[in-house]
């Protein structure tokens, strides 16, 4: 956290520096990426990301969608433009931020070549070889989606970074898991985010094969944290690869 001293903020173990939320899913040489970090560049960069070829958005805050600019080198590499996959409410609000990507291109200027699309809760919809299915969570006020995705071996993982509460057809819709990765903010109760005591109970109903949680504030030291989860739930770090078959 930018001017904060705690013993997390001045870690050496680089496990405890957290960048913006995020997630690529690979099955087949299909790259889906969710959500656009700001830090996307830098994470994309240090991760040799190359490719991505569509991306869902879970919701608009800036935290989530900042870094979408930067698609347009994807757009250069892959000669294509990418589709953008959101709920009806984020690809407004998408719309507006990123008015100057829907302008008539203008030499000179440089943009993301982007083709919105609005997707709503238990509506699957095909990703090159991956089936995606958007549920829905209470995220404070605004709109927002999570996204169960399964590859055609029957690999699947479910991904809901911003959640402080999920109803019952969401979880029916997370029934079967192989990974389930959840928001577990701090300790402290937040207005719009899980506890991690929460994020642990809600993980326990989903009953996924194995869990991570995710969007840890500062609160929360890596190895300290570890210890108080159970059996199958885990905290991942930056650049994280988890390979499933
Ligand atoms: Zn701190
Ligand atoms: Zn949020
Ligand atoms: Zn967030």
């Amino acid at each position: 956290m930018i001017g904060c001293e705690c013993d997390v903020c001045r870690s050496t173990d680089r496990r405890n520096r957290r960048r913006r939320a995020a997630l690529i899913v690979e099955s087949e040489g299909y790259s889906l990426l969710i959500d656009a970090p700001p830090d996307l560049r830098e994470q994309a960069l240090e991760y040799r990301i190359k490719r991505v070829d569509s991306v869902l958005i879970t919701h608009a805050h800036a935290d989530h969608v900042f870094g979408l600019d930067d698609l347009r080198r994807f757009n250069t590499l892959q000669k294509t433009a990418i589709p953008v996959y959101g709920g009806h409410a984020t690809i407004e609000d998408m719309r507006r931020i990123f008015d100057y990507v829907l302008r008539a291109p203008e030499p000179g200027v440089y943009r993301p070549e982007i083709i919105f699309k609005e997707v709503s809760a238990g509506q699957s919809l095909d990703c090159g070889c991956l089936k995606v299915t958007p549920f829905e969570v209470e995220h404070g006020r605004i709109p927002t989606l999570g996204y169960r995705i399964d590859n055609d071996r029957g690999c699947s993982v479910g991904y809901a970074p911003d959640c402080s509460a999920m109803n019952g057809p969401a979880i029916r819709q997370l029934r079967g898991l192989d990974i389930m990765i959840l928001d577990a903010l701090r300790d402290r109760p937040h207005g719009s985010h899980l506890t991690l005591h929460d994020s642990v109970n809600l993980l326990q109903k989903i009953g996924a094969r194995r869990a991570f949680i995710t969007h840890l504030c500062h609160d929360l030291e890596h190895t300290a944290v570890a210890r108080r989860l159970p059996d199958g739930i885990d905290v991942p770090w930056d650049g994280m690869t988890v390979v499933w078959s």
